[in-house]
């Protein structure tokens, strides 16, 4: 039986360090802040919103919430953006997606300064992580490799299967995993054959937004699996892209949905707002 990796109890352990770090910080004068811009009444983004702002008071760093009306223009979404590119105690900058359809997603992302970029989607900092530099990491991989740095898994050498292809999750993902020294493989949807493929995996990534999708005979024998998934069934529950029931009999390790993936995405979300808080104040 797989052992359950507790991403709720890590990140809970990570917001603890991060207050420690917030507290010294504050002694010298620096009290991070992270700007948190919502658009529309998206029921989902909402509730993510919120969490991140009663995480960002667990640890004490300052969130300032923006709500902006559905219907508002890009040029409007943009200039507020400059203006908190501009405001020295404001140290991130997150736009909830999904953006209204009117608004071009990528022109908002790349609006905001790479600096402040707390949820490492610019183009800059993406591109810093695809050739090995520091940069502000996409929090769900990145709180994926503390998962499993945390149970002391091997990395290098083991054959990684990363199912999705997504700027904000699969492909750096399968970034993160190379410069471990992994061997990579990304799945998408027009692989073939895929269970063939995620059999082979030591390591099986499932980014996909597909309930219960990977089966237990898709996985090797004692294969470590995180389900990044979190899907909504009829009955209100959640699922992730993993058959938890029956992955658990094959893998060695496998993380739950929810109290997995999910929990530490927002933790590194803190890391990286006072990471960028670090960074501003020396430069
Ligand atoms: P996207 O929809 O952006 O990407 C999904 C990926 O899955 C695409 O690359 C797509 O392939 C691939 N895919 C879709 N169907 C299949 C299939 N039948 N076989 C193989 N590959 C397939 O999703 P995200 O990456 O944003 O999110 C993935 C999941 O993770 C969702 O459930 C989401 O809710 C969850 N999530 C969870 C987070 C957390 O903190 N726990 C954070 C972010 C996301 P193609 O590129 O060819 O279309």
């Amino acid at each position: 039986m797989a052992k359950i990796i507790d991403g709720k109890a890590l990140a809970s352990k990570i917001r603890q360090e991060l207050k420690t770090e917030v507290d010294k910080l504050k002694t010298n004068g620096i009290k991070p802040g992270l700007a948190v811009i919502l658009v529309g009444n998206n029921p989902a983004s909402k509730v993510y919103v919120n969490a991140k702002g009663k995480a960002c008071e667990e640890v004490g760093i300052n969130s300032l919430q923006h709500n902006l009306p559905e219907n508002v223009e890009q040029k409007e979404l943009i200039s507020l953006i400059q203006r908190l590119n501009n405001t020295p105690d404001v140290h991130g900058i997150l736009v909830q997606l999904p953006l209204p359809a009117h608004i071009d997603e990528e022109n908002v992302l790349e609006a905001i300064s790479p600096y402040k970029d707390v949820d490492g989607f610019h183009p800059f900092n993406i591109g810093r992580l695809a050739i090995g530099k520091p940069a502000l990491q996409p929090c769900t991989p990145f709180g994926i490799m503390k998962l499993l740095e945390s149970e002391g898994l091997e990395i290098s050498g083991k054959h990684a299967v990363v199912v999705g292809r997504s700027n904000i999750v699969g492909k750096p993902a399968a970034i993160m995993l190379l410069e471990r020294h992994a061997t990579v493989t990304i799945c998408h949807s027009r692989t073939k054959n895929l269970s063939d493929v995620t059999r082979q995996a030591d390591i099986l990534i499932a980014a996909v937004g597909r309930p219960k999708m990977v089966k237990g005979d898709w996985i090797k024998k004692g294969a470590i699996v995180i389900d990044v998934g979190v899907n909504r069934l009829e009955n209100g529950s959640l699922a992730g892209d993993v058959d938890f029931e029956e992955a658990k009999q094959i893998a060695s390790a496998i993380t739950p949905v929810p109290g997995g993936v999910g929990p530490m995405t927002i933790a590194m979300l803190l890391n990286n707002t006072i990471e960028a808080a670090k960074r501003q104040s020396s430069r």
